[in-house]
């Protein structure tokens, strides 16, 4: 699009999140609650709706919506109360599902997103509820007919919906990014949005810019990644700004995602919107939360990202990319935070942990806990290069690739392979004598001023001391033996 009428608008976004519970049983029976069981297996008769039977409170789910309330920041309400959602379809047994209509467990707070200025910004939230899921329909696995799969029926979710607070599709990816990281610190969610576990809804209008209102919003549902809900954002904010300027007004209404074709496709409008006939579940008793009971949830809260973050950038020195990139997921995080119980060596910790261990990581396509090294042993490996024992590069590319293999200390694996540095400046002052003796046309040309042959030197001094000089002193010595 013209750069010049995008220019013109401005796009206000607020996303509607459904991250699906991490609880052993369902919300309201004993049904198991796993993803890719056998089809229909998980369904009793409290799931199907059976006449006579009750569902019964999983209070796990109310752990769990308090535990992301207080990460947000969220006002947590006392009272419970649930709602029915009526609908028919295949997928919904029971015909309605239960919710949390006009009073969400968690209101107020916000999430804290990064932003390109590198400033941050805090995207509101305007609540958080619990709901229960329906089953799936199938429509891709038999050609003639929908399946239907109920294990998924009564599955809990919160759903976290956000104030429009949005202003870029950019910045839509960064909020999702980071709920999916604190859903997951808080392990209340896998967060695999593949499998459907956090899904996203985007509501989306746009405005001319300094206008006092915001346009009419439309809902894009369907989005199967968090690169999929910002490509249904910066299409759908392309076609709201085409639209207008063709003259044509914004209708209100619900549009799924093509992912292959990338482009969004009306599916209802608001005149065809459902009305759920919301009404208080009489088969649920309000439920009490007590002051004691969040105090406790509180007590047992994992760090978060955020936490994280600021100690790293304001305790420990690090930038902000690394901060955030070892805070980005939890178990990498978890990691520094016991390797740096061994060393307070920060930086070399982190440059570890995003050099190394990293590309270990995804040579083998592995998890931070298939890592075979522990932290006692990095952080002596750490150790050993700080007090000038081994260099950097030998620590990396000779005894790094001992570790995963065997047992023994960095330190013995280096005494065994012959690679304890040697800082001892009688020792070097040999090995540089030596490569002046055996390159005497470059000490000639360094002295005639080609002072960038200094890498030359250290290049050759490290292949006839076997890697083992101290490339500080070395370096030093060098030089003062080159001027003299
Ligand atoms: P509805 O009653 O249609 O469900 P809500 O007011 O509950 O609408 O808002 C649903 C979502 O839409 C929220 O995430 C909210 O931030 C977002 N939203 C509301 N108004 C707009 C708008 N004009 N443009 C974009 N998003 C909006
Ligand atoms: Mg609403």
């Amino acid at each position: 699009m013209n750069e010049e009428i995008r220019n013109k608008y401005e796009a206000v976004i607020g996303l509607e999140v459904h991250a699906q519970m991490l609880t052993k049983t369902k919300a309201y029976s004993n049904d198991i609650n796993e993803y890719g069981a056998q089809p229909n297996t998980n369904v009793s008769v409290i799931t199907l709706g059976h006449p006579g039977t009750l569902p019964v409170m999983n209070k796990k789910t109310i752990e769990f919506a308090i535990r992301l309330g207080l990460a947000c920041g969220s006002d947590i309400a006392p009272n419970q109360y649930f709602a029915r959602k009526n609908y028919f379809y295949p997928d919904l047994p029971k015909g309605y599902q239960i919710t949390q209509d006009k009073t969400p467990i968690c209101t107020g707070g916000a999430i804290h997103i990064r932003t390109e200025d590198g400033e941050g910004k805090e995207i509101k939230i305007t609540r958080i509820h619990m709901e229960e899921d329906a089953g799936k329909s199938i429509h891709d696995v038999d050609v003639f007919d929908t399946l239907v799969d109920l294990n998924r029926a009564g599955t809990p979710l919160l759903e976290i919906v956000s104030e429009p607070d949005i202003r870029s599709s950019q910045e839509a990816y960064n909020y999702v990014t980071e709920v999916r990281k604190l859903v997951r610190y808080l392990d209340i969610c896998d967060g695999n949005m593949e499998e459907g576990s956090l899904r996203c809804d985007a509501n989306i209008s746009v405005n001319l810019k300094g206008a006092s209102e915001f346009g009419t919003k439309v809902e894009v549902k369907n989005m199967n990644s968090i690169r999929n809900v910002q490509r249904a954002i910066e299409f759908e904010i392309a076609r709201q700004i085409e639209a207008i300027e063709n003259g044509e007004e914004i209708v209100q209404e619900t549009r799924g995602f093509d992912a292959l074709k990338g482009i969004t496709i009306s599916q209802r409008s608001k005149e065809a919107a459902n009305d759920y006939r919301y009404f208080p579940e009489p088969d649920l008793q309000p439920l009490v939360v007590m002051k004691e009971d969040i105090e406790a949830i509180k007590s047992e809260m994992p760090a978060l990202p955020r936490e994280l973050f600021n100690r790293y950038t304001k305790e420990y020195g690090l930038s902000d990319y690394d901060a955030y990139n070892l805070t980005d997921n939890k178990g990498i995080a978890l990691y520094y935070e016991a390797l740096i119980q061994h060393t307070k060596n920060y930086k070399a910790a982190a440059n570890w942990m995003m050099g190394d261990v990293k590309s270990y990581l995804n040579e083998f396509g592995f998890e931070i806990h298939e890592f075979p090294i522990t932290v006692e042993r990095l952080a002596a490996l750490i150790t050993i290069i700080d007090e000038g024992k081994v260099s950097n590069s030998v620590a990396s590319q000779r005894i790094f690739p001992e570790l995963l293999k065997s047992e023994l200390s960095p330190l013995a694996i280096a005494e065994q392979l012959n690679l304890i540095q040697d800082s001892s400046e009688d020792t070097l002052k040999g090995f540089i004598l030596q490569v002046f003796e055996e390159n005497q046309a470059e000490v000639e040309r360094y002295r005639n001023g080609e002072k960038q042959l200094t890498g030359f030197f250290m290049g050759k001094l490290m292949k006839v001391s076997n890697g083992k000089a101290d490339p500080k002193i070395a370096n030093k010595l060098l030089r003062e033996l080159l001027e003299a």
